[in-house]
């Protein structure tokens, strides 16, 4: 029997819909509008893409959508203006700088740079250490999308063995964090996983992803893990966005995994729009907590 699909695209729908919801209740409780400022700089096409698809969902959740644009060859001491400028900002609630930056700007120091209360990412160290201690500020929107995914499909994570390949800050090393984090600290209660991280000097990689009940791949590189990788009955998620001949195509070989596992996230459509989803849902509690100390 082919594995079940697991639609990303249906469930990010529905919490942008929850969203939406609860921001025209604070709203009309006298919030402000929640506001999410991205920034990016040079003309990189998929950037251009992602920024205007996050815009577009900040608007139909009723989140006021900001953006700033820089050319690409702006100097680093501008590009730190600009963030201290929407740091100071009232009327903004969520900053986001779209990544990569062009070469020769220090990435480091400008998230680094976003005032730890709008850091609506959650790339800033501070926030990343609240994380890591199980009482974080924000949750990391691709992480915690994939554990809505999971949560939402009642796809049982406590106790299971979870393979995430891929160790990066943005995906690898918190999606491991939420997945390890006891009951309820991060996120809805899918945790309580034993979690293996893998990457590019991980010895006898296909062994380690065959051992996973669940595998998490964000690699970024296409249909690197393949059906024989796959224990049956796997639970896998492809976080992996690879351009192929004009084509989206994710980590996993999506058609040899839907003949092994019992559950699969398609590319497009699987996890790239929980993200979204998420970003929007920490720009709603960004303003709350900033309306609630009395700056915004
Ligand atoms: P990075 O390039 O930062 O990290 C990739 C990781 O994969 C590294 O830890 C690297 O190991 C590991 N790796 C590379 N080659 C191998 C290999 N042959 N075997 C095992 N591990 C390997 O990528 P990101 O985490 O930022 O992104 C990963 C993918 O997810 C990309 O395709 C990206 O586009 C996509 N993405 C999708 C998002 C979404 O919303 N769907 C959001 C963010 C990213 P090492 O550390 O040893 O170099």
């Amino acid at each position: 029997m082919p594995a079940r699909v697991l639609n990303g695209k249906q469930t990010a729908l529905a919490i942008r819909g929850e969203v939406a919801e609860e921001v025209s209740k604070f709203v009309a409780e006298g919030g402000p509008r929640p506001c999410l400022a991205a920034v990016l700089v040079g003309d990189d096409p998929a950037s251009q893409v992602y920024v205007r698809n996050k815009q577009r969902a900040c608007e139909k959740a009723g989140i006021e959508g900001r953006l700033q644009r820089l050319p690409a060859d702006v100097s680093q001491a501008e590009l730190m203006d600009v963030v201290q400028g929407l740091n100071a900002d009232d009327a903004v609630h969520g900053i986001l700088v779209q990544l990569p930056l062009p070469r020769g700007l220090d990435e480091r120091q400008v998230l680094d740079a976003v005032d730890a209360r709008k850091d609506v990412d959650a790339f800033n160290p501070g926030n990343v250490g609240l994380l890591m201690q199980g009482r974080p500020r924000f949750l990391p929107c691709t992480p915690s999308g994939i554990v809505q995914l999971l949560h939402r499909y009642e796809i049982p994570v406590a106790g299971k063995h979870v393979v995430v390949v891929g160790r990066s800050d943005i995906v690898g090393k918190p999606m491991a964090m939420l997945l390890a984090a006891r009951d309820g600290s991060c996120g809805p209660d899918t945790a309580n996983a034993t979690v293996t991280i893998a990457h590019s000097r991980t010895d006898d990689l296909d062994a380690v992803v065959r051992s996973g009940d669940i595998v998490i791949a964000a690699v970024g590189r296409p249909e690197m893990i393949r059906g024989s990788m796959l224990k049956p009955g796997a639970v896998v998620i492809d976080v992996g966005i690879n351009r192929v001949d004009d084509k989206l195509v994710g980590d996993v070989c999506y058609e040899e995994a839907m003949e092994v596992a019992s559950a699969v996230t398609p590319v497009p459509g699987g996890v790239g729009p929980l993200t979204i989803a998420m970003l929007l849902s920490n720009t709603l509690q960004a303003a709350r907590a900033i309306h609630a100390s009395g700056q915004g």
